[in-house]
């Protein structure tokens, strides 16, 4: 018998990957995580409890473990995912955003908004997003690359430890809502999204135990990861991200319409809708001249009319060189009414966190953007 040489591809380094985080794992891979340490598995479930129960990330809260291994423990399992770079707030303190930087250098942005009763942190997916909408400042930087779960939940993590640690406005709290309507295409990446929500919304000490429902998850409509989301038993709210009823309007303002079309993610949709038994958010940037004239609104209303949705209109947050700006507060009084008149429920939408670049669309994480807190803090002007 002859061997043959196998012919091997040459070596491509393999992009760098954030490194393993207790949050990627299930209990049964953070068990077996702490066997390959040479520990006992059931200091899976001890460092569990402290992260996602206690919201202790450092070897010194960890009294349970043994001292001379709790290092070692919280370097394999607990490694610091994001580095917060910059932190900007607004609205006396009741809107946060927070600039981390990750292992490799990506950037990626958090923002954490306080309001009556609840607080919500809308987090990224992605470093960048590849979605390219014309309108959106993560979509004029491109992808960078899909972040990890760790890196999704660190986010969610670093929140609710401020907020427990007191150190925001308002008092103690915890974190009520997560919505993915940071930087990047939660759908692509839908692996890591998956895990991260599961992680955020399972009972402690398996996850942080957040509420499913009060998870948001907002795509611009990549048809067949809805339709898998559909069928995951995560009752997680969606999203659309719709900005016209025509194809010939979405097509140039959400590119991948060229790909699925306004019929086919509003199916997707209703049948998300139907095997979650949740209504379905739409959500429509209020651009001024371009997706605003009466007749949309009848449009929309046509295609939304009776069907289990909720319609939240955004004011446009012009991005820097745009030539775009927002509809006339007189143009969206009237696009709001004629929605409403056909008996869907209609908001628009608070814009928070302007000032500080924190708003919807306005996420372009760089290091040499935006003002250090205490500027801010002291009132110093731009
Ligand atoms: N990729 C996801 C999540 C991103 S952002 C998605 O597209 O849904 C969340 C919402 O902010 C989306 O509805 C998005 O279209 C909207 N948005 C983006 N840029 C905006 C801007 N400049 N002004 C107002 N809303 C914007």
């Amino acid at each position: 018998m002859e061997v043959l040489p196998v012919s091997r591809p040459a070596r491509v380094p393999a992009p760098p990957k954030p490194q393993v985080h207790l949050a990627d794992l299930d209990a049964a891979a953070r068990r077996a995580a702490v066997e390959a340490l040479g520990e006992p598995g059931f200091r899976a479930d001890q460092l569990s409890r402290h992260y996602f129960g206690r919201l202790a990330d450092s070897a010194e809260e960890m009294t349970d473990l043994p001292a001379g291994r709790r290092e070692a423990l919280r370097q394999a399992l607990l490694p610091r995912l994001l580095i917060a770079e910059r932190e900007l707030s607004c609205d006396d303190g009741m809107t946060r955003k927070t600039l981390w930087r990750a292992g490799d250098g990506a950037f990626v942005e958090s923002v954490l908004m306080r309001y009556p009763g609840r607080v919500t942190i809308c987090v990224s997916s992605q470093a960048g997003c590849g979605m390219a909408c014309p309108f959106c400042a993560t979509g004029q930087s491109g992808l960078t690359r899909n972040l990890s779960a760790g890196e999704i939940v660190t986010q969610v993590f670093n929140a609710a430890k401020l907020l427990t640690a007191r150190a925001m406005a308002g008092g103690p709290g915890r974190i009520s809502n997560v919505v993915f309507m940071g930087m990047g295409e939660p759908l692509a990446n839908y692996a890591a999204v998956i895990t991260a929500i599961r992680r955020m919304t399972d009972p402690v000490p398996h996850g942080l135990g957040i509420s499913r429902r009060a998870v948001t998850l907002s795509t611009i409509g990549l048809v067949p990861a809805i339709r898998r989301l559909a069928g995951e038993g995560l009752p997680v709210r969606l999203a659309v991200s719709l900005h016209s009823p025509d194809d010939a309007l979405r097509d140039e303002l959400v590119p991948v319409n060229r790909r699925w079309k306004v019929a086919d993610v509003l199916a997707a949709a209703w049948d998300y809708a139907a095997a979650t038994g949740r209504r379905v958010s739409i959500e429509y940037a209020m651009i001024r001249d371009v997706n605003d004239q009466p007749w949309r609104a009848d449009a929309l209303a046509g295609l939304l009319a009776g069907r289990p949705v909720h319609v939240n209109l955004i004011p446009l947050n012009p991005t820097p060189g745009s030539r775009w700006t927002a509809s006339d507060p007189a143009v969206a009084a009237e696009f709001e009414g004629r929605i409403a008149a056909a008996n869907i429920p209609v908001t628009v939408r608070d814009t928070r966190g302007r000032e500080i670049d924190g708003a919807c669309g306005q996420l372009a994480a760089r290091a040499d953007r935006g003002r250090p807190a205490a500027d801010i803090a002291a009132g110093r002007p731009r």
